[in-house]
């Protein structure tokens, strides 16, 4: 459907119906622009914190109307070893946003906070307690239906941060989804909040032995960038070395216990440091902040 502004809705087959929801622009649309200037009293660019969900209305519609754009974080509640917190991935999610946020003229939307459910070599599984994980369709459904409505109030930029690896697709297809009738508005999509490093800092983060991605699940990448960002949340004294028995290249339903591992780090936490985790963000914020000026600018 085509969406002529008025709060009107032209089908595909060019019948016309009225729109259940009029947008905030609509609903304002004989204010004068003096009293707008009352109501939200922000100049360009200038959103303290980046938070959308701290905005009023006002200041997000005026927000919108100078071409800032918006980020929704994904992540998941889900074990983090022995040390970590289950809200890591939407922590490093949102805190990757807002790292952006000033430099892309982006704000940042309340994250999702649950995500896909964990695989036993990618995550641990589902066997720990808290790990508390929404079904793919629940959760292609909600990023959608979010997304519509970050369109329907007239953002223009919108990004897809995604920090939990089995969100990876979903993300994507939900984002498809959401933006298969509009040409007005362009997303960019982050499966992985992370490209690739520098073999240098992979030297120096996972020394001898990096496993890929997929196993850093609660080790030393993830363990490092949260001793960085909120040490206070980490448990460093309990944090282990861990490794599953055995590593298949196919999964199994139910899942072996021999897959996994007994404390739901996948590899190596104990090498982790605040310092590392500073170095892979230094890494990590300019390459979404560039990706984002590249593809996205407002
Ligand atoms: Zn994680």
């Amino acid at each position: 459907m085509l969406s002529n502004g008025a709060g009107l809705l032209t089908t595909a087959q060019g019948a016309t119906i009225v729109a259940k929801q009029q947008s905030p622009e609509t609903f304002v649309a004989g204010w004068s622009q003096e009293a707008r200037c009352r109501e939200s009293n922000v100049g360009k660019g200038e959103f303290a914190g980046r938070r959308l969900a701290d905005l009023t209305w006002a200041e997000t519609r005026d927000a919108i109307a100078q071409g800032t754009g918006v980020i929704l974080p994904v992540g998941a509640t889900e074990q983090h070893g022995l040390h970590l917190p289950l809200a890591t991935d939407y922590i490093c999610a949102t805190e990757l946003a807002l790292a952006v946020a000033p430099a892309t003229n982006m704000l940042v939307a309340p994250a999702v906070t649950y995500g896909s459910r964990s695989r036993p070599l990618t995550g641990g599984g589902q066997a720990f307690a808290g790990t508390t994980s929404v079904r793919a369709v629940t959760l292609m459904a909600l990023i959608t239906d979010v997304l519509k409505e970050f369109l329907r109030h007239g953002f223009r930029r919108l990004v897809l941060l995604n920090w939990h690896y089995e969100n990876s697709n979903f993300v994507y297809e939900a984002a498809f989804e959401a933006m298969e009738h509009t040409d007005a508005a362009k997303i960019l999509i982050f499966e992985h909040g992370l490209n690739e490093l520098k073999p240098e800092t992979i030297q120096t983060v996972f020394e001898e032995d990096f496993p890929g991605l997929a196993v850093e699940h609660a080790a030393a990448y993830e363990t490092s960038v949260m001793l960085h960002l909120h040490p206070e949340l980490v448990h460093f004294e309990r944090a282990v070395d861990d490794r599953s028995a055995r590593r298949t290249w196919y999964d199994i339903i139910p899942p072996p216990a021999d897959i996994t591992t007994r404390s739901g780090t996948l590899w190596k936490a104990r090498r982790a440091s605040a310092e590392k985790g500073r170095l892979l963000w230094g890494e990590i914020v300019p390459q979404v902040t560039e990706a984002i000026e590249r593809d996205l600018a407002d």
